[in-house]
């Protein structure tokens, strides 16, 4: 199937070649052949992946790196967090279940891009794609009074305020949330949860979703791979509830990271960086290995729940 939908690129690009156009429309056609080339794989991958029943592969992918910190903690960055746990989820899935195979889109600091990152997993044919990030909530910032100065108004000298803004990125929210692909249905009721609210819309790559094309990919997906990405989300919060993680569930965005990969996904938030005893938790080794099993064995049943489904 890939060779055919590589034809169907060729043609595609040599049609534009073909036609002088300037540039710019060029570029914008470029882009939306992009757009239609992960159409195609979604769709054409569609039926073959419901017909499916064995998952050999799985690409576990750690959010961020290299020059790209993510989220921001008192002490620790979100990349650091989200390798160590994807190293472990890899160790006890080679450890525990050698037949199925673990393909990293990043094993050390460096930078993938999203684009980078769905080339991983479509080359490999992959069966389950799991990003694994770690959540903050925005701050909120207030003005204070840092000192004072003098000011010229009309012939004499006045003292006058100086501010400053400070962002309190500290919160009490605490907890962990997996996202599978959908459009994002209610973002007015999201806001009125408040500071909550502001949570993955941090996370790079959400998609436009006034782009048409956004809707075409997303309704493919969710006929293809949404039960299965929902199926496996809930085991992942399941475990994170039985370890005594706060539990937010699972959630509907329009994560490209997600529609970009023809095959189920979920993309795991680990916990919040800027929670003081959160980002001690996730950076111990203990807590990182909780989670890293968490993950681990919700993947290990839901592969052998399906294969048992054959
Ligand atoms: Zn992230």
């Amino acid at each position: 199937m890939q060779s055919y939908l590589k034809v169907l690129y060729d043609q595609e690009l040599k049609t534009i070649t073909e036609i002088s156009i300037p540039l710019d429309n060029v570029m914008d056609m470029m882009k939306s052949i992009a757009r239609l080339f992960l159409i195609l794989i979604v769709v054409g991958c569609a039926q073959q992946a419901l017909a499916q029943k064995v998952v050999s592969k799985v690409v576990l992918d750690a959010g961020h790196g290299g020059k790209d910190p993510g989220a921001i903690g008192s002490f620790s960055k979100e990349k650091d967090i989200a390798l160590g746990i994807t190293l472990k989820v890899r160790d006890i899935l080679n450890r525990e279940m050698p037949q199925l195979k673990t393909i990293l889109t990043r094993d050390a600091d460096f930078f993938v891009e999203l684009k980078g990152r769905h080339e991983i997993a479509n080359k490999a044919n992959a069966d389950l794609f799991i990003s694994i990030h770690v959540n903050s909530t925005a701050g909120t910032r207030s003005r204070v009074q840092s000192g004072t100065r003098r000011v010229k108004q009309g012939r004499k000298y006045v003292t006058v305020p100086v501010y400053k803004t400070i962002v309190n990125r500290a919160t009490s929210v605490s907890g962990t949330e997996t996202y599978v692909l959908g459009l994002s249905r209610n973002s007015q009721k999201e806001k009125a949860i408040g500071e909550y609210s502001e949570t993955v819309s941090d996370e790079p790559g959400l998609m436009d979703e006034n782009d048409p094309t956004t809707a075409i990919i997303i309704a493919q997906y969710s006929q293809a791979f949404l039960g299965r990405s929902v199926t496996l989300g809930s085991k992942v919060q399941q475990n994170f509830g039985k370890l005594g993680r706060g539990n937010f569930g699972v959630k509907q965005k329009s994560l490209e990271v997600l529609a970009g990969s023809a095959m189920p996904g979920v993309l795991i938030e680990v916990g919040f960086i800027n929670n003081a005893e959160e980002e001690a938790y996730l950076n111990s080794p203990a807590g990182q290995d909780a989670l890293a099993r968490a993950i681990a064995t919700a993947i290990i049943d839901y592969k052998l729940e399906l294969e048992r489904k054959k």
